[in-house]
């Protein structure tokens, strides 16, 4: 079972995968198609990546941003760590946000940052089977199981040759 810092991640909610490194779709996503691309080994600091996770894991977003940029019809995209709590990280283990975006998307094109940073305050209840799947803070719904394993699965088959190819294709079998 993979883990996303303390919560353990649905192989149905995975879209990418290879020996170090998977692609999961978003709780909260700020833009349509704001995936994350994370290593599998639960770290929290982008620095305490070895060489060979953190070139899987940058190639791996690479891809990954040249897939929902398409898929999405975006025109650009935002690619972003907050490495660390002062940084805005919410969920200690290293992730890289890709974000397929479009011109007029925001009136102030930055604003996104603010977006991404809004605190998360009730995620671990969000994530809890039956629980309602609301921020408190935000009164923003999150998304359902449904929904996040229906845009995985149509995102698996840009990718499925590629997770073959770097030995990550038994999560979801
Ligand atoms: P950060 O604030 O940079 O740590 O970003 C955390 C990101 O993870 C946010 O975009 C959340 O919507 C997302 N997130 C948190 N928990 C999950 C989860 N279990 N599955 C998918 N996305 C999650």
């Amino acid at each position: 079972m993979l883990r996303f810092g303390p919560f353990p991640i649905s192989a149905t909610e995975i879209f990418y995968s290879t020996r170090l490194t998977f692609g999961l779709v978003n709780l909260k996503p700020v833009t349509p198609g704001h995936v994350l691309v994370i290593p599998r080994r639960v770290v929290p600091r982008f620095a305490d990546l070895t060489q060979s996770e953190a070139t899987d894991l940058i190639l791996s977003a690479q891809r990954i941003g040249a897939v929902v940029e398409r898929e999405y019809a975006g025109q650009s995209l935002t690619i972003t760590i907050q490495d660390g709590p002062m940084a805005g990280q919410t969920v200690p283990h290293v992730h890289i946000h890709i974000m397929p975006r479009r011109k007029g998307d925001w009136a102030n094109n930055d604003d996104i940052y603010a977006e991404i940073d809004r605190k998360e305050a009730d995620l671990g209840s969000a994530l809890s089977e039956g629980a309602p799947r609301v921020d408190a803070e935000e009164e923003r719904v999150a998304r359902t199981r449904e929904e996040m394993s229906h845009e995985a699965s149509q995102l698996r088959p840009f990718f499925s040759s590629i997770s073959e190819e770097m030995g990550g294709a038994d999560i979801w079998k």
